[in-house]
């Protein structure tokens, strides 16, 4: 892969002067910043890019040796490569001074927002349709009280951590860069804990249960998300909460096939139903309705009954019930039901002209 040239990255000229060359950079820098473009790979690479250019045309000697020979003289091994080796996106920050402008107070090692949690809730179609107020009980990292999370035996007080100066972060040569790392010592905090806290181990935060109450809204589907926030885990040293995500899903029923906001069951008929027509009774999530079947209807007739359906989440409105019939064919017989049908045969039509009929036919044997 060919290198940019420097300037070119920077978009200014060879001849630029060295402000010129601190505005540009700065300049890309808040444009490609990560904070600005989260999981941006691309405005990442622009972003270190961006930072190799400067860290180069910055300082005069490797400008002048950038300027006579290229990218070839800025490489300390055979292949001429550049290898800045920042190993983060950290790194290249703290390298330039970076972190002030845009987190602003605070060091940026030692505040955590905590951790979002994930919940699985099940409930059934009825609770679904109607909403429901849940009770839950999530266990979760909480800030620990008895040492109102410094993480110190009761009465101490963190010492600043040696090797860093309370930093966080050592200094360190490669190659020609100086580059900022995680301090080994205190693992960043800046500080260490001699004497910590008996109650969460130093760790400033502890594992409790909190019973949440959780208003699930009428029309949840499998796979809703509910998002309650700040509810997640604690902050580390004063960051924020993370948030609780609450995944829904709804139970298989034994009547009703959901698909979005209709449902879909059946019903059965006998076959003098279906010839003669008849008002059914059929099963609703919260109930009855009467189902009209006029006369003649085929087995596996899909009939609507409006608004029988689920509720839109958050929204206006229910969608429909879809009932399909199906013809049952009684398998014993009454003297009485034998003698009616026998008469029936005689007098009955069997010569089905019906051409979907013998498509079906046709498609059951072929
Ligand atoms: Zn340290
Ligand atoms: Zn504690």
């Amino acid at each position: 892969m060919s290198k940019r040239d420097y300037y070119e990255v920077l978009g200014v000229g060879r001849g630029a002067s060295e402000s010129d060359i601190k505005r540009a950079y700065r300049r890309l820098a808040v444009q490609y910043h990560p904070d600005k473009n989260p999981d941006d790979r691309e405005a990442e690479e622009k972003f270190k890019e961006a930072a190799e250019a400067y860290s180069v045309l910055s300082d005069s000697q490797k400008r002048a040796r950038y300027d006579r020979f290229g990218h070839a003289g800025m490489g300390g091994s055979a292949g001429g490569g550049f290898d800045p080796g920042f190993t983060n996106i950290e790194d290249i920050f703290d390298l330039f001074g970076f972190g002030d402008m845009f987190g602003g107070g605070g060091r940026r090692t030692t505040v955590q927002r905590g951790a979002d949690l994930r919940y699985d809730y099940q409930i059934t179609l009825e609770e679904a349709a109607e909403g429901k107020d849940a009770k839950i009980e999530i266990p979760r990292l909480e800030t620990c009280e008895s040492c109102s999370g410094k993480g110190t035996a009761e009465g101490t007080d963190p010492e600043t951590c040696i090797t860093c100066s309370g930093s966080g972060q050592t200094r360190y040569q490669q190659g020609f860069f100086s580059v900022m790392r995680t301090c080994p010592n205190c693992s960043g905090k800046g500080q260490i804990i001699k004497d910590p806290c008996t109650e969460c181990r130093g760790q400033g935060r502890v594992e409790k249960k909190k019973t949440l109450e959780l208003k699930i809204p009428a029309g949840v589907d499998s796979g809703s998300r509910l998002r309650v926030g700040g509810e997640g885990e604690s902050g580390v040293n004063g960051g924020p909460n993370g948030d609780l995500y609450v995944f829904i899903s709804v139970k298989a029923h034994e009547t009703f096939e959901r698909q979005g906001s209709n449902l879909y069951t059946s019903a059965p008929i006998s076959f003098a139903q279906a010839a003669l027509g008849a008002e059914i009774e059929v099963k609703t999530l919260d109930g009855e309705e009467t189902l009209k079947i006029p006369a003649g209807t085929q087995t596996g007739t899909v009939f609507r009954i409006k608004g029988e359906g689920m509720p839109a989440l958050g929204g206006r409105g229910k969608g429909d019930l879809f009932v399909a019939v199906t013809l049952v064919t009684p398998k014993s017989l009454t003297k009485e039901q034998r003698k009616l049908l026998e008469k029936l045969a005689e007098v009955e039509d069997t010569d089905f002209e019906d051409e979907g009929f013998m498509d079906k036919v046709r498609n059951i044997f072929s």
